[in-house]
């Protein structure tokens, strides 16, 4: 069995920074001997972008701006890649928006446009950009996503993501099923709370942060590495049997009782 992922190819959806989880997942996938596709979301994240992945040595990325909430944009990104690499074996889809006053207070308070936002965004975009990467995985392969905790329960603040997060999840469930037979496995990664752009507009973070290094089992946060690893045996042929799941890597917090 071959855990190394060299001659392999995988999409990397969501890099905004070096604190993104996107990058923790790139790294991994780089030590691993994979060829990283990077797609960003406005030409405003070109640059850093590529200049994070100048740090890796010896790969040879390839660079598409694509907005998950532009069909044509996704269609053109795919064919594009198509053209350019032909085959691809993996994608991490590493992308979510919601309205900033829409994450604290009631969720009673969410607006109708701001739930279409967050769900296109965050859920739709999953199974937009699987359908136009399907072509491209004729020899099989995995998708990654990355979903949270207040997808299946209650987070204060957290609010209409959550609700995006179980559309997410039930979106990755489905996807799983229909891409089964192309070999094709598809699966979540529900990520303890880390320190990221996006992170940053959740209302008072620091506390579920700080309860994480109390109450869960490691007593720690976890780190974009720590996912990165995870999504590493999510691409790679370890992981084969799996598919449709949700793997938590919260340093055990989600197995609590209030
Ligand atoms: P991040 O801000 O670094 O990444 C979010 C990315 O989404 C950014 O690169 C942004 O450009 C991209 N994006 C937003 N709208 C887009 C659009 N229309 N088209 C294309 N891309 C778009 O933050 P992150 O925390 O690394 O988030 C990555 C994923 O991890 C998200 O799905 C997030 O919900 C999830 N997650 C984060 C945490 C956490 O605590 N940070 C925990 C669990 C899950």
């Amino acid at each position: 069995m071959n855990v190394s992922l060299e001659g392999r190819t995988y999409v990397i959806m969501g890099v905004a920074n070096k604190r993104s989880i996107a990058w923790g997942i790139a790294t991994s996938l780089h030590k691993a001997g994979a060829r990283l596709i990077f797609t960003y979301a406005s030409d405003r994240f070109e640059k850093p972008v590529k200049e994070l992945a100048a740090t890796l040595e010896g790969q040879d990325s390839l660079f598409y701006e694509c907005d998950v909430t532009d069909d044509e944009a996704i269609e053109t990104t795919f064919a594009q890649i198509k053209e350019d690499v032909g085959v691809i074996h993996g994608l991490a889809h590493c992308i979510a928006f919601a309205k900033k006053e829409e994450l604290k207070g009631e969720f009673l308070n969410t607006t109708r446009d701001g739930f279409l936002l967050a769900h296109n965004i965050s859920a739709y975009s999953l199974a937009a950009v699987a359908k136009a990467a399907r072509p491209l995985m004729t020899e099989g392969g995995s998708i990654v996503t990355l979903t949270y905790l207040g997808g299946e329960r209650v987070v204060e603040n957290y609010n209409v993501m959550g609700v995006a997060k179980a559309s997410l999840d039930a979106t990755m469930r489905y996807l799983a099923n229909d891409l089964g037979k192309d070999g094709i496995r598809v699966n979540a990664i529900s990520a303890g709370p880390i320190r990221t752009l996006s992170a940053k507009g959740v209302g008072d973070f620091n506390s579920i942060l700080k309860e994480i290094e109390e109450r869960a089992p490691l007593r720690r946060t976890v780190t974009q590495e720590d996912v990165g690893d995870t999504a590493y045996f999510l691409m790679s042929d370890l992981s084969r049997g799996i598919t449709g799941e949700i793997i938590h890597v919260d340093s055990g917090y989600n197995i609590l009782g209030r």
